[in-house]
């Protein structure tokens, strides 16, 4: 179950200092140096003088300190531009200083609304701008497919071959994938299908409108057992290889998005099958807060219902 790219114990590399305080204590560390640097110095000639800059006080990196406008630093501006995500969540000081940011309102450069990030946010409230968006980054899928929806985040593809190839040596089954990228026309006649078929009540409880699916950003992937030739995602939940999702999906940056219990929160009934990919430094974040949605995640209300 190694994952090469992001061992599950190994230490990351980190920013040197207080990369997990909370931005409120890195500010107020970030003023005690600025303090420390005011303080005159002294007169007698065999002690040091204090430095004139924080950066050269003994042991203290001040690149290191999230800023208090992360968006200010050239680093987060960087990434942003070279649009690598995990860059940017890395140079906030990793998945919790970047959440606990955006959650407070101190991180104006992070849309959740980018359909083309991995942090996008997408559900009955938060609508895909525009509508019909289609990624640019959309690579064939590693694992065996049962749909010809072939197509997913070119991130999330690498993630999705390496969770499925792990699953698959520690024995608990083959995964195989049923779908990922749906576009706006196909969302279309999916959603329309349904309602004919359930009325619209109940298909919404278990499809979103066009505009409003996950999938159209090719981050979320529908996962099938494949042991004894490949199952519905209806017949997933219960499986080994859910089972094994569901323990370590995590790891390979993807979480659970629509769980059992959650409803009420995310206006879908569970899918023990539908995987969302937010990265590996997000979702462990995610894992270790016991976060249960990407709403509670993000400090987002509940989206149970449409708005219309
Ligand atoms: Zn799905």
């Amino acid at each position: 179950m190694s994952d090469a790219r992001y061992p599950r114990h190994a230490s990351r590399p980190r920013r040197a200092l207080s990369v997990a305080l909370p931005i409120g204590l890195a500010v107020t560390a970030l003023g005690a140096m600025w303090a420390l640097a005011d303080v005159p110095a002294p007169v007698d000639a065999s002690v040091p003088p204090v430095p004139a800059a924080a950066a050269q006080l003994p042991g203290v990196h001040v690149a290191a300190v999230p800023a208090a406008d992360p968006c200010a630093e050239s680093a987060v501006a960087d990434a942003i531009a070279a649009g690598d995500d995990e860059a940017v969540i890395a140079a906030f000081g990793g998945g919790a200083a970047f959440r606990d940011a955006v959650v407070v309102g101190n991180a104006p450069c992070i849309s959740l609304m980018d359909p083309a990030r991995i942090w996008v946010v997408v559900n009955k409230t938060h609508e895909l701008n525009p509508t019909d968006y289609v990624p640019v980054d959309l690579i064939e899928s590693p694992i065996q497919q049962t749909t010809s929806s072939r197509m997913i985040h070119q991130g999330a593809a690498a993630a999705l071959g390496d969770m499925a190839a792990d699953l698959e040596r520690s024995g608990s089954g083959v995964l195989g994938m049923n779908n990922a990228y749906r576009s706006y026309l196909l969302q279309v006649s999916n959603y329309t299908g349904l309602v004919s078929a359930e009325g619209q009540r109940t298909a919404d409880l278990g499809s979103a409108r066009p505009g409003f699916s996950e999938h159209q950003t090719g981050l979320a992937v529908d996962v099938v057992a494949c042991s004894r030739g490949c199952g519905e995602i209806a017949n997933f939940g219960g499986t080994p290889e859910s089972d094994w999702v569901a323990a370590h999906a995590w790891e390979y940056g993807f979480v659970v998005r629509y769980e059992a219990g959650a409803t009420p929160t995310t206006g879908y009934e569970p899918e023990p099958w539908h995987l969302r990919y937010i990265g590996p430094a997000l979702a462990e974040t995610y894992h270790e807060g016991g976060y249960r949605t990407l709403e509670e995640f993000f400090g987002l209300p509940a989206a149970p219902d449409y708005a219309h």
